[in-house]
Order: C-alpha cells, then structure tokens, then sequence
C-alpha cells in the first residue's frame, strides 16, 4: 500500500504555477462526474516521473486571506500587505502539507518584492524547496534564471511552462526530493492505516485520544512552525491499526479562512496515506460544504469512508433527530451512500467501540474477491435488466469482466468501445455490484478496455 509524496507550487500569481499544474499532472487530474466540489476546484493532480507517482498541489487555487471586516472582492494589488500576507500564507500552507516545494517565479520580470517574502518562509523551513524560474521561452531570456539564485534555496530551474521546456529537469530535481519518501511508503507492512479528518473543533483530537487509550498532548502550532501528521499505534483485537492525526492545527484568530482551506490540504496528505477516513463532523453545527469535499477526495482517491457524527452528547434530541440528520447526510453526501455512519460521544466515550468496528467492516471491504463466474453472472444480468443506450451503428457490447484487483477492489470489464461507457451507467452497474456485495464504505473501481471483437466471435456463439 503506497502513500504518495506531495509537491507544492507556490508563487505569486500570473507566474504561471496553474500552467505548470497542468503539464505536470496532465490528464492524471482525477475526473469524477458526480463528486460535487473535485470538479470545480482543480488544485490537485497526480504526476508521474522516474518511478515516483506523487501529488501535486497548485497553492494559487487556495483562497486563504480575508481582510478582516472586509468583503471587497477586488484583487489584491501587487506589493500591498494583504496581498504579502496572502501568498506568505499559501507558503506556509505548502511548508506543512507537502514534502518539496516549487516557487514558480516569472524569469522575465525578475525577482520581485513578493517572491523574496515567499523565499524568506521556505528557507527558514526545513523542508526542500526549488525555483521554477518559468517563462525561459527561448534563450533570451536565460540569462533571468541566474537572478533567482539570490533567493538562496537550493536549486534553480530554468523552465518554460507553456512549451514544457526544462520541465523534466525541475521533475529530476523534485523527484530526487521525494524518492525516499515513496520508498519509505512502498516499505509500510500491510495493516489498516486510518486517517482522522474534519473540521477544526470537531473533535478529532479528543476521538484519538480515546482510541488510543490514553492522552495525548495537543501541540499548538505557532503560525509558521509546522508539524506533521503524528502516527499512533494501536491494537484492535490483536491487529495493528495506525491512526493519522491531523489535528493539533491551532493558530491565532485573524486568518479563520485560511485555518480551513490548511485543515483541507493536511487532510488530502493523511488521506493519500491511508486506506481509510474517519470523517469526523460537529452534530452541534452539521454537515458542511468542506465535510463533503473532503469526502470527495476519500472517494476520488478510492480510500473507504466511515461518517463519525461526534458530539452526539451535547444535542438536543427527539426520536427524529438522528434519522434527520442521517437524511442531511445522505443527501450532501450523496455520492457516497455506502458509507456507514457512527454517532459517537467521543467526550463522554460513548459507542467509541463502533467506529472501529465500522472501519474493521471497511477494511474487510477492501479485500473482498469476487469471483469471475459471479462477476459475469452479475454483468449480465444487469444488462439484460437495462442495456446500455446504443449511439449509432457501434452500439456498446459488454465481452466479460473479472475483479482484478483488491484494496481498492477493481472489476476489469472488457467491452468493444470504452468511450461508449456513460458515467451514469458505471455508477448503474456498480450499485448492481453493490447490490450484491456490499463493500460496506468502501469505493470500487470499474475499469473498462477495448476488447477486438472479431476474435471474440466465436466466445459470443456459445451464449
Ligand atoms: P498562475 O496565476 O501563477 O497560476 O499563472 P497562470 O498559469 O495562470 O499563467 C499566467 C499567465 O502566464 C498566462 O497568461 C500564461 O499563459 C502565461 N504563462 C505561463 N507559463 C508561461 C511560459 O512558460 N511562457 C510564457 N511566455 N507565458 C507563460
Ligand atoms: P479537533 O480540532 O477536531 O481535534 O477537536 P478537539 O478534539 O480538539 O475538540 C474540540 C472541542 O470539542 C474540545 O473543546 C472538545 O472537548 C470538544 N469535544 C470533542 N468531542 C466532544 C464530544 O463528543 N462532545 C462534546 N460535548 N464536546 C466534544
């Protein structure tokens, strides 16, 4: 079970960091039809590059600063203190989640107030960082990359985001930051690795005490300190279980929205090296807009889910309150009905016992096989059930399908023309999966590959 390492472009805007974003994920920006918030809000991608698959982050996309008292709308002028202080906070946001970082500078314009300030919070870092001195079109402008050497971190490279060139050098340099993180990943024996997330105040902190069985002190970190995901071992029923924490993130008043947006990035971190979230929510404020992006990305990245409904104590409650709630649930969660959800005390200890239980009945999930006749058997019938629309004369045929993976479980099926596949009807042959198998919070993949019909003609006669 590999987690990814991440990288982090920071910079101050028009540089060209979502250029770069995009060449460097490419087509890897994972594209789900129905998770609301991953589709609109691209700052996250996955790349590839001499053996290392790892994240990457576009801190640009991230709105972290809001005037106090202010709802001005305008953009913030270059050189203002509002405009320092925002991207000075995108950085720090990179410090703590990612592992390198790429300051996107703009070689032709030279090196500017903002880029400096930005410099300044990653050297007094300790983790690595590199310039991307972007625009280097044609040699002209070569001679700007020597200037960003005066920003003093440990490499400068000289790229052109739009044609893509030295882009594989930056990869080099950044992959040689990381190769020993995805080492250490690949290294992780093969046990249930959970990772604790949600809002600020929801009661993660308290949740992992509780589980862990004892109390643990709560770090505050100062604004520009930084503190990793703390790992805790425990045992359930004689089985290791490492719980991820991201918690512990507590910073000083003014910049509130920027203290949502870090939770979110340290809790894609966790979550990429998890096989499962725990998403923790308030019952006293409900479910929110960040509880279900969240989600989207547990789903997006097939990690299996399991909805912690916490301080269930501190609720005033009739005998419709719970159901109410489930239904708000349910309905903003939409996409991910499968998974459990668990209304805990995590205060007063109560029914902690379930969330495990849950996560456990995940983990099994994960690991479930079935077999191909099953497979098949389930494909047809829910073909004969509702057969795929036809677009022309290349209607879509269905060959045979098998689980070809576990954790996450992959059905392959082999079809005559994937591109015929609509999404609504994977999500109609999943739910037929799931109808049968219930892979109880956990997310399954269907894949589907063109298979050449012509050698498939005999195979089609004897059925
Ligand atoms: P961001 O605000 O940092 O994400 O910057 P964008 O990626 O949106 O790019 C800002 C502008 O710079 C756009 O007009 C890009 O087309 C342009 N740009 C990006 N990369 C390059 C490059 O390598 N060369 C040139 N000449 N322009 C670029
Ligand atoms: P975190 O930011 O998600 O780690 O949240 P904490 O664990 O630090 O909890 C935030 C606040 O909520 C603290 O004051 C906790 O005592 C309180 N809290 C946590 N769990 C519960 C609960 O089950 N019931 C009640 N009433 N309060 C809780």
């Amino acid at each position: 079970m590999a987690g990814k390492p991440m990288a982090a472009l920071v910079g101050r805007p028009n540089v060209g960091k979502s250029t770069l974003f995009n060449r460097l994920v490419g087509g890897r920006v994972a594209v789900t039809h129905d998770i609301p918030g991953t589709t609109r809000d691209r700052l996250h991608g996955e790349s590839f590059w001499n053996g290392v698959t790892f994240q990457v982050i576009d801190t640009g996309g991230i709105e972290v600063y809001q005037p106090a008292g202010s709802r001005d709308d305008s953009p913030l002028a270059e050189g203002s203190a509002d405009f320092i202080d925002e991207i000075k906070e995108q950085a720090m946001i990179a410090i703590a989640g990612a592992d390198v970082i790429i300051l996107v500078v703009d070689a032709q314009s030279g090196v500017t107030a903002a880029d400096e300030a930005i410099a300044e919070i990653l050297r007094r870092s300790d983790k690595p960082a590199l310039v991307a001195a972007n625009k280097i079109d044609d040699r002209r402008h070569e001679q700007g990359v020597y200037d960003f050497y005066s920003l003093g971190l440990a490499d400068v490279v000289g790229i052109s985001a739009i044609h893509g060139l030295g882009v594989g050098d930056l990869l080099d340099a950044a992959v040689r930051e990381m190769r020993h993180l995805a080492e250490d990943f690949d290294d992780e024996d093969e046990h249930l690795k959970i990772a604790i997330v949600g809002r600020p105040n929801a009661g993660k902190s308290t949740l992992l005490n509780k589980l862990a069985g004892e109390d643990r002190a709560i770090v505050s970190a100062v604004a520009g300190t930084t503190r990793d995901a703390i790992d805790t071992a425990i045992t359930w029923f004689g089985e290791k279980i490492t719980l991820i924490d991201t918690a512990g993130i507590r910073r000083k008043g003014r910049i509130q929205a920027g203290v949502e947006k870090f939770s979110v990035i340290r809790a894609m971190k966790a979550i990429s090296r998890a096989d499962l979230a725990l998403l923790v929510i308030d019952a006293e404020l409900g479910i929110t807009e960040q509880d279900e992006h969240i989600a989207g990305y547990v789903i997006e990245e097939y990690k299996s889910l399991v909805i912690v409904v916490n301080k269930w104590d501190a609720v005033e409650k009739d005998a419709f309150t719970m159901v109410e709630l489930t239904a708000k649930i349910r309905e903003r969660l939409h996409f991910v009905r499968y998974a459990p959800i668990v209304f805990i005390s995590a205060l007063e200890g109560q029914r902690i016992h379930r969330v495990l239980e849950a996560a456990n009945r995940g983990w099994e999930a994960r690991f479930l096989r079935i077999p191909t006749a099953a497979v098949n058997r389930l494909m047809r019938a829910a073909i004969e059930k509702h057969p795929p629309h036809g677009k022309g004369t290349k209607r879509l045929k269905f060959f045979y399908a098998a689980q070809v993976r576990t954790n996450p479980p992959v059905i392959l099926f082999h079809v005559n023309d994937p591109s015929q596949v609509h999404f609504t009807y994977k999500r109609y042959l999943e739910n037929q999966f799931r109808a049968a198998y219930s892979f109880e919070g956990t997310p399954i993949r269907l894949s589907f590959r063109a298979r050449d019909e012509r050698r498939l003609s005999k195979a089609d006669a004897s059925h």
